[in-house]
């Protein structure tokens, strides 16, 4: 297999990384934000609410291909 060259780089264009986190005990998610204080603070919000205490936090990072040649 040949691979042609292509570059890999974060896509800075459009959105920014986007920040959720999961209830791993009953999967209720806190939605996408663009600041990850925000699905933290959901997280601790939840816990309080529910006495739920383990989260799965997720992070989305866009990226590019460029051709090079
Ligand atoms: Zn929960």
């Amino acid at each position: 297999m040949r691979f042609e060259p292509w570059r890999l780089e974060v896509d800075s264009t459009g959105s920014p990384p986007i920040h959720e986190a999961e209830c791993t005990t009953c999967n209720a998610a806190s939605g996408a934000a663009d600041d990850k204080a925000e699905p933290e603070l959901w997280c601790l919000r939840h816990a309080g609410r529910t006495g739920h205490s383990g989260f799965r936090g997720i992070t989305t990072t866009f990226f590019r291909a460029t051709r090079l040649g």
